[in-house]
């Protein structure tokens, strides 16, 4: 089996700096119909997000379910299955074993699905800490904007989600 392993916020959505309201939610363009497109050609889909923003006080749990919740259900109408939304709850200061770019929330799931081969998944995001994770744990990574470019060195800077599905699945 393949994964990819996504960021959230600007990665999937827009980067909304704390996210709290579940009616701000915004799609960037061209991610739903990139995961389609992963999704069909049968790779297991998994959001890896850090939400600091529940401990910094800028949304409850509850908040953060509800918005996991509605994600997965606009892209379930898309024909899409999430497999499982992973959330690192903690504060940078907790020096958690989950927060990216530490590996425990990508640990768990390969626990969950032992099947995957990690040499032909990737980890997708639009920060350092993201190529970090995928280096670590061993898949391909792949950077959406060039920000972060020069100090991460993943294997591949793409503009959006929608091209790094076609480089995913060979169509770059
Ligand atoms: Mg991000
Ligand atoms: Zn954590």
């Amino acid at each position: 089996m393949r994964a990819v392993f996504l960021d959230r916020d600007g990665t999937i959505i827009e980067d909304m700096v704390y996210l709290s309201d579940p009616e701000r939610l915004r799609f960037l363009r061209g991610a739903v119909e990139a995961l389609r497109k992963l999704y069909r050609a049968g790779y297991l889909l998994f959001v890896v997000t850090n939400q600091s923003g529940l401990k910094r006080g800028f949304l409850s749990l509850e908040r953060l379910l509800v918005i996991h919740r509605k994600l997965d259900l606009l892209l379930r109408r898309e024909g899409i299955l999430i497999k499982k939304f992973a959330f690192c709850p903690h504060h940078p200061n907790e020096r958690c074993r989950c927060r990216k770019p530490e590996t425990f929330m990508v640990k768990r799931i390969l626990k969950e699905y032992p099947g995957i081969s990690l040499d032909e998944s990737y980890t997708v995001g639009d920060k350092y800490t993201d190529v970090l994770l995928g280096k670590k744990v061993g898949t391909k990574t792949i950077l959406i904007g060039e920000k972060d470019a020069d100090k991460a060195h993943p294997d591949y800077v793409v503009r959006d989600l929608l091209q790094a599905s076609e480089i995913i699945l060979g169509k770059g």
